[in-house]
């Protein structure tokens, strides 16, 4: 997808500023009550930045850009035009792609290999995608016309900022909306560097508005009465907040939410290629991601075999430096969640599983884990039932395919998980009866703009991406 010439690990070709700004009505404002937030490195524990903390009246007043925006220019140019503009943040994103790579690295953690590879160019996937969509509505949803909501309250979690941004604006700006975003706290960084996009692509002021701030922040958009709808990615804890503060109003909500995923390998898979799988369903990005396969269950004849090669495959994981090109796992996002981590090391432990841990050095600064590996683990164990959202797998058997069905459904989430075996018809079987809105077979974390993504159960309501992501932004006529 990009031609790079080589992977971009110097930090000379970035730029980061002592401190970053609100992105209101097209230009960057100081926050009103002038307070600003410390981000940190997390490879480094060095301070990196900070960001403003927006209050109340930044908030209603980005609301306000942004209505004025979606009455005014953004509402009097054509469907065509919004497309063009779509395209040009696409091609954007790839022009400065190095940068953002870099930047996302160095803000939340996360190996360059992977937000060279993956993070960035499937944020400009996305936007590529939906620009496309953005003069063809009529054929998403034929006979019908398909009508903006309105102003989109956005909140994204730290996992993957620029991806998450591109899952939430790329839709919302094709289908006519306009947008009101808020990043993570840890994770700001790349959010407001896309703001420089849309100056950049002459985007119309008030269409696209980045406000930065805690949790509080995120709650006076969900709770803003001039707001139509709320897309929320983020825990399932804050989902159930955002679900319970709109109910009896008129503002539409998608909640991408939390996981545990079910990995399920059969005596029949291909193990050498399952086990390469099982190590990026649970390792890649840490282990910070919503569809993780977190939760192994392996056919008992196949059970020694494949622990085995796990535990091999983990040693010859390199953790450390994000910006070095030859590391498998990062740093933990932020100090809390690497105490979080650490904290369910302890649970497991005292639970009474075996826990297993790769051994290589870890750097002396910066908040490092081990991947680890939970054996002699039962369903009931808060290890297998809470997300840990780190590079933790627990492992358990089972003998016949429906004992391997009904553990994978036995926790609240139902996001994503995966099945490996020979049998096509095992596969139809077990993603027919597994309650995810996502089973991958024989591959693992394979994303693509044009597939809907999204949880039962606790793990969410809506879909985003796809033809489906464009469902939420619109109301049919
Ligand atoms: P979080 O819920 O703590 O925070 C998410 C965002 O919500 C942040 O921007 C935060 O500032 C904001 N927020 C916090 N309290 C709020 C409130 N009361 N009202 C409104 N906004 C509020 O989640 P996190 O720790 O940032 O992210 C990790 C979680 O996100 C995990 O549970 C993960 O599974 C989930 N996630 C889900 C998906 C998905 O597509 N289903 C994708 C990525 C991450």
């Amino acid at each position: 997808f990009w031609e790079y010439d080589d992977a971009p690990q110097s930090t000379d070709s970035v730029d980061i500023e002592e401190q970053y700004n609100l992105f209101i009505d097209g230009e960057f404002v100081s926050p009103t009550k002038g307070r600003y937030f410390e981000s940190i490195n997390p490879a480094t524990e060095q301070s990196l930045t900070s960001f403003a903390e927006a209050t109340k009246q930044d908030v209603d007043n980005a609301v306000e850009a942004a209505r004025k925006a979606f009455e005014g220019s953004w509402s009097t140019i054509s469907a065509k035009e919004r497309g063009k503009y779509i395209f040009r943040l696409a091609r954007l994103i790839k022009e400065r792609a190095r940068e953002f790579a870099i930047l996302e690295s160095m803000d939340g953690g996360k190996p360059i290999r992977e937000s060279r590879d993956v993070d960035v160019p499937l944020a400009a996937a996305h936007f590529f995608y939906y620009a496309g969509w953005a003069d063809k509505l009529e054929y998403a949803f034929p006979a019908r016309k398909a009508e903006p909501l309105g102003v989109a309250g956005q909140i994204i979690p730290w996992n993957f900022p620029l991806l998450m941004l591109a899952w939430k604006i790329a839709p919302a700006l094709a289908t006519g909306n306009t947008v009101v975003l808020k990043p993570a706290e840890s994770t700001s960084l790349t959010a407001l560097k896309f703001a420089e996009l849309c100056r950049d692509a002459g985007l119309p002021d008030g269409v696209v508005n980045i406000v930065t701030g805690a949790g509080q922040t995120g709650s006076q958009i969900v709770n803003h009465d001039d707001i139509d709808k709320i897309a929320f990615t983020g825990s399932t804890k804050v989902g159930k907040i955002i679900k319970k503060s709109l109910a009896g109003t008129d503002t539409k909500y998608t909640l991408e939410l939390g996981g545990k995923g079910p990995n399920i390998i059969f005596e029949d898979a291909p193990i050498d290629q399952a086990v390469e799988g099982i190590i990026n369903a649970i390792f890649f990005n840490q282990g910070h991601v919503c569809c993780a396969g977190s939760r192994l269950f392996v056919q008992e004849g196949i059970a020694d075999e494949v622990i085995q090669k796990l535990r091999d495959r983990m040693e010859t994981l390199i953790v450390g430096d994000p910006l070095d090109k030859n590391t498998d796992i990062g740093a933990i996002n932020s100090e809390q969640q690497y105490n979080k981590i650490n904290e369910y090391l302890e649970v497991g432990v005292n639970e009474g599983a075996d826990m297993y841990q790769n051994s290589c050095e870890l750097p002396e600064k910066g908040y490092y884990c081990r991947p680890t590996l939970f054996t002699n683990v039962s369903q009931s164990n808060k290890i297998v039932q809470e997300e840990i959202f780190g590079p933790v797998l627990t492992i358990q058997t089972f003998r016949t395919v429906e004992e391997g069905i009904e553990k994978a459904n036995n926790t609240p989430y139902g996001l994503a998980g995966g099945v490996w075996t020979d049998k096509g018809s095992k596969i139809f079987n077990v993603s027919s009866n597994i309650r995810n809105g996502i089973v991958w077979a024989n591959t693992y974390n394979k994303f693509d703009p044009t597939s809907p993504f999204g949880g039962y159960k606790e793990s969410g309501e809506g879909r985003e991406g796809g033809l489906h992501g464009l469902y939420p932004y619109v109301k049919l006529k």
